[in-house]
């Protein structure tokens, strides 16, 4: 269009006489037009193809950028779902294991703490209390003659007396003492920041209401006491090198012992 343009003009001076070289004759300065008209259409004809095939590939690049923008917004949305699925496996996983960890350190039977636990608990709280110079106590307790239950009103009653008694027990402590069961018919308590006499008037509290207990099952009432072993942790003369809670319980357990010899209950 241009060349056209320019074509039109150069022939139309022609025409009137006016060129600007400095020709002698008018078929000179004709000759000269075409020249530099075949001249510029070359040239105009070059720089078409270049344009073109510079658009072409800008064109091209349009498209492969969109193409990418696509994919890119296509990939951002799959990262995203699956964030929101790792969110709420990671939160189910969260929650497993909290259950996982109640459920290792309870014992089945009775609901309280099982052995593992409460030995892990009253370690990190005998450990507490030693540093800050505090007295801790502990009391045993072990059902007496608990194999004649289950030997007359049948393992049953036995399973049921034992979860029966967790929670007068439980109601005799404060919410920071520890109870645990250790296996079998006998159960563990640490009593923080308590005196073994102390300890003792709550053994003797456990004693009392587990004594006025009337446990019926399957068409029975069945009665039961317990032996009780009490001893305490001071800052003047247990403390010890030794394995503060062993040393803790084994005096408790001579205490216990003690209870049995001298007729239970
Ligand atoms: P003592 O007064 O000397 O403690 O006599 P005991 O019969 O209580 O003591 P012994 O150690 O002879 O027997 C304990 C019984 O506890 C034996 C076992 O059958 C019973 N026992 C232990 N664990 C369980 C349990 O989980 N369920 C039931 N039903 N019985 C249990
Ligand atoms: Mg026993
Ligand atoms: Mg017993």
């Amino acid at each position: 269009f241009a060349v056209t343009i320019v074509a039109t003009l150069a022939v139309y001076q022609l025409t009137q006489g006016i060129y600007p070289y400095s020709t002698k004759s008018v078929q000179e300065a004709v000759w000269l037009t075409q020249e530099y008209l075949a001249l510029i259409s070359v040239v105009s004809v070059g720089l078409a193809i270049l344009m073109r095939e510079i658009n072409n590939q800008r064109r091209a690049l349009e498209e492969k950028e969109y193409a990418l923008r696509m994919h890119n917004s296509t990939l951002e949305s799959h990262v995203h779902e699956r964030t929101l699925l790792l969110e709420k496996a990671n939160n189910a996983l969260h929650e497993a294991n909290i259950q996982l960890a109640h459920i290792a350190s309870v014992d089945e039977l009775t609901g309280i703490a099982n052995r593992q636990h409460f030995r892990s608990e009253a370690q990190r709280e005998l450990n507490r209390l030693k540093q800050d110079n505090q007295t801790a106590s502990m009391i045993l307790i072990d059902l007496d003659y608990f194999k004649r239950v289950n030997d007359t009103y049948g393992h049953g009653a036995g399973d049921f007396v034992l979860k029966s008694i967790a929670e007068p027990i439980r109601q005799s402590l404060r919410p920071k003492d520890l109870l645990g069961r250790m296996g079998g018919e006998e159960f563990f308590i640490l009593l923080t920041e308590t005196n073994v006499n102390s300890a003792a008037n709550i053994a003797e509290r456990i004693r009392q209401a587990l004594e006025s207990l009337e446990l019926h099952y399957d068409g029975n009432m069945i009665k039961i006491t317990e032996s009780l072993g009490v001893a305490e942790l001071n800052k003047h003369e247990n403390w010890s090198n030794l394995e503060d809670l062993e040393y803790l319980t084994s005096r408790a357990d001579q205490a216990l012992y003690s209870a049995k010899e001298h007729g239970r209950n």
